[in-house]
């Protein structure tokens, strides 16, 4: 059995709460075109156990794909979650939780599409747009 701790955050204005259960905060970033679009820079979030993230308050849903809506408070803007629309999956937005919940950067998704100007130093997974795009398919070579 795996326990799971409870991690709390906010956006920046207070309105919005969100809560979720966590085996182990691991943070994954993503720099698509659609996560920079969101984010101004590049997605990083939180593993979490599938179906715990609560969030109550002001919260929207923007759909920005055929497969994928994104959260955000109707109040400050703030980037709350990425959540696939089939399943219902939401993962939460890591600067929500003090310190990224002590969570550690384990994959970067469409590392290749990250701006030339900068990039994550660490030793953790780094994929390409074919690569993350072969994994969510579930087409994996
Ligand atoms: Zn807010």
């Amino acid at each position: 059995m795996s326990e799971t701790d409870t991690i709390s955050g906010t956006c920046l204005c207070g309105a919005v709460t969100v809560r979720a259960e966590v085996e182990k905060p691991n943070l994954r970033a993503c720099h698509c075109d659609m996560c920079q679009k969101h984010t101004s820079g590049m997605f990083v979030s939180i593993a979490t156990v599938p179906g715990s993230v609560v969030a109550k308050g002001p919260a929207k849903s923007f759909q920005s794909s055929e497969w994928a809506e994104r959260g955000f408070c109707e109040t400050c803007g703030s980037t709350l979650w990425y959540g696939t629309i089939e399943d219902g999956i939401r993962h939460p937005s890591a600067g929500l939780f003090k310190n990224a919940a002590d969570g550690e950067m384990k994959i970067e998704f469409f590392a290749d599409q990250c701006p030339h100007g900068y990039a994550l130093a660490g030793d953790h997974r780094k994929m390409t747009a074919k690569e993350t795009i072969a994994m969510f398919t579930g087409n994996e070579e």
